[in-house]
């Protein structure tokens, strides 16, 4: 019991003083995406990470966060679950469902959930695939030939997302 307290104290203190490891708060309708800085507006999709130095940076949809990531190298990844858009989740941990049918803001067209039964059963319901961490995160880091970038303006969107 000493051996625990020992390590939860510091720990606490630490967190007190720099809010590092503490969940994201997102202000919808405010908050910009660190990626394509448009402002963020969708509890499903809105993700986060905690970068090396402690940054947090905020983001609409699932691609921008990855996208994100070679820059941002982040250490921690949080992730709302799909059907309790109020609940962070741990994104290396989650497990997420991607499919057609999903209508995202940046059009990843994905969703996370906690489990791999409740993405198996999502999978199912929209017929689509169940990805893991790993294999999603690959999936969305940039192409060299075709990195998307913000130019501002007209332009901005080359991955055929849904903002205008
Ligand atoms: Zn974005």
């Amino acid at each position: 019991m000493r051996a625990i307290m020992g390590a939860i104290l510091p720990a606490l203190l630490i967190a007190g003083c720099q809010q590092a490891g503490r969940p994201p708060v997102i202000r919808y309708g405010e908050d910009a995406c660190a990626h394509c800085r448009m402002i963020i507006n969708e509890p499903p999709y809105a993700s986060a990470v905690e970068t090396a130095e402690g940054e947090i940076r905020k983001y609409d949809d699932f691609n921008c966060m990855f996208r994100d990531s070679e820059r941002s190298r982040p250490r921690r990844y949080w992730v709302h679950d799909y059907g309790k858009p109020d609940r962070w989740l741990d994104g290396m941990k989650t497990f997420y469902v991607r499919a057609d049918a999903l209508q995202t803001p940046m059009g990843s067209r994905t969703l996370a959930v906690a489990t791999r039964e409740e993405a198996e059963r999502k999978a199912q319901q929209l017929q689509g695939k169940v990805y893991t961490f790993e294999q999603i995160r690959r999936m969305f880091l940039p192409k060299e030939s075709s990195t998307p970038k913000y130019t501002g303006g007209k332009g901005l969107c080359t991955n055929g997302c849904l903002h205008r």
